[in-house]
């Protein structure tokens, strides 16, 4: 088979047989894996053209020279890496509870208006004594 000429560019996990596969481009530019050996379980050539698997080998494989300079030409244009990148960082959801000051936890839930009021009377009562403090003096 002429195919079997074309260069090993990279190694992606095979999806059928979960082990190491070659990966090679064919002159339409679409990537394709060969799956022999290194203890797998030989699937041989998978040509799969479609979009889903093209997308997995672009953005799973481990390029050994880098990417291809050709992309495949049904690869969603920007889907694969920014799914990885765009995500909330997860570390305030855990809780970084020693990060957060005491003023912004109070803030955060809505202050039960009788608290509120009893805070507002304790300062109250708080500027009053230090002005008659002060008036004493
Ligand atoms: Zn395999």
């Amino acid at each position: 088979m002429p195919r079997a000429n074309n260069p090993t560019i990279g190694k992606v996990k095979c999806q059928t047989c979960g082990g190491l596969a070659s990966v090679k481009q064919n002159a339409a530019s679409f990537l394709y894996t060969c799956c022999f050996g290194e203890g797998t379980q030989n699937c041989g050539i998978n040509q799969q053209k479609g979009a889903a698997v093209q997308g997995y080998i672009w953005s799973n494989a481990e390029w050994i020279d880098g990417e291809p300079e050709t992309r495949p030409h049904n690869l969603p244009a920007d889907e694969p890496k920014p799914p990885v990148v765009v995500e909330p960082s997860p570390v305030s959801d855990d809780g970084d509870v020693i990060d957060v000051k005491p003023e912004e936890l109070e803030q955060l839930p809505p202050q039960p208006q009788k608290g509120e009021s009893a805070r507002k009377l304790l300062g109250a009562a708080f500027t009053v004594c230090c002005a008659v403090f002060l008036m004493k003096f």
